[in-house]
């Protein structure tokens, strides 16, 4: 089974800071053999530099912490996010919790003081349009069944 996944949650050097960060949860996710992930950061694939200025989403628009709207981007990459998704048949993605981009459920507020609102991240917006089951890297439960059918 193929399965899209947020680059920045295997280590990849995406995130917006330039830092990679370990997620010791996702170590299950890759000794699973039967389960093939399908890496993306939407965001530089629609055209951010790694590292960039951190963006919140507010009022359907992305804005970085210093005013510039960057909406446009994210919207590419979310576009590509779904390409991926249909070129490999994924019908779930594993992405990043709380992300402009990759959160679902919840993201920040766009008030950049680390607080969240309902809503999902715009590639996750195009996901689920697109018929894409999206789980956050914190709901085990829910990846250990997807490891369990594929
Ligand atoms: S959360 Fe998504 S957009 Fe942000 S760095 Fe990770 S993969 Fe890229």
């Amino acid at each position: 089974m193929n399965v899209l996944i947020s680059s920045c949650l295997l280590g990849q050097y995406c995130r917006y800071d330039g830092n990679i960060k370990e997620y010791a949860a996702m170590q299950t996710l890759l000794q699973a053999r039967q389960i093939h992930l399908i890496p993306i950061c939407p965001e530089q694939s629609g055209g951010l530099a790694t590292p960039r200025e951190p963006a919140e989403c507010k009022n359907g628009r992305v804005i970085t912490q210093s005013g510039i709207d960057v909406t446009a981007a994210y919207h590419r990459g979310a576009v590509e996010a779904v390409k991926l998704a249909r070129l490999f048949h994924c019908s779930y993605a594993i992405l990043k919790e709380k992300s402009p981009t990759c959160g679902s459920g919840n993201i920040y507020d766009g008030s950049f003081r680390h607080i969240t609102v309902e809503g999902d991240g715009i590639a996750v917006q195009y996901l689920k349009k697109a018929g894409i089951a999206v789980i956050g890297e914190s709901e085990m439960i829910r990846i250990e069944q997807l490891i369990a059918m594929s």
